[in-house]
């Protein structure tokens, strides 16, 4: 372990989230290993263009640690939700700004599908996880916080993942920072 791995160690960086991949919900988070890290919902674009406003268009243009990017495809790439429901969930988006599945090619198609098949075989090698969800939200009346570029959640879960915090808080509890879930999804990607 160098000292950039040490927690006790390391000042917590505040980065802003409207310039990483995520929809924010109703949730605050709170990263317990730095206990004082909390996460407010703020970063829904304010339209539906592609480009500089839309987080997914933005990300893949950021490095891998910079953008929380798991792995990059060729037609879609993996990257970790600022806003998670658990740890270990990820996003599969194709590169292409398109709001609804059926706008994908087939071999986007194809690759949103793979990636995501690797992306849960990854998730349980390094996590244990006993149970998956995985899905679509399209269009604000489908629950899309970021309606216009179409992107498939990946979340892990565990028997007994949800406890009462999320009831009574409106607060989760992470308990590995979301750079940690990266580097070890990133490491255990296949070549
Ligand atoms: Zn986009």
């Amino acid at each position: 372990m160098t000292d950039d791995d040490d927690l006790s160690t390391r000042a917590p960086v505040v980065e802003r989230p409207w310039e990483l991949a995520g929809e924010a919900d109703g949730f605050q988070r709170l990263w317990t290993p730095h206990r004082m890290v909390y996460l407010q919902g703020e970063d829904k674009p304010a339209d539906a263009e592609a480009g500089e406003q839309c987080p997914f268009c933005r990300a893949p243009s950021r490095s891998d640690e910079d953008g929380l990017i798991v792995a990059r495809g060729e037609l879609a790439y993996v990257v970790m939700n600022l806003y998670p429901y658990n740890t270990g969930h990820v996003m599969v988006c194709p590169y292409r700004h398109v709001s609804l599945y059926t706008e994908l090619t087939p071999d986007e198609t194809i690759e949103v599908a793979t990636l995501t098949q690797t992306a849960m075989q990854v998730i349980q090698e390094i996590s244990g996880a006993q149970g998956f969800n995985i899905g679509m939200n399209q269009g604000s009346a489908g629950g899309a916080g970021i309606a216009a570029h179409l992107h498939q959640h990946v979340v892990p879960r565990w028997g007994g993942d949800a406890n009462f915090l999320p009831i009574v808080g409106q607060t989760k509890a992470l308990p590995e920072l979301l750079s940690d879930t990266r580097r070890r999804l990133a490491e255990a990607w296949p070549a």
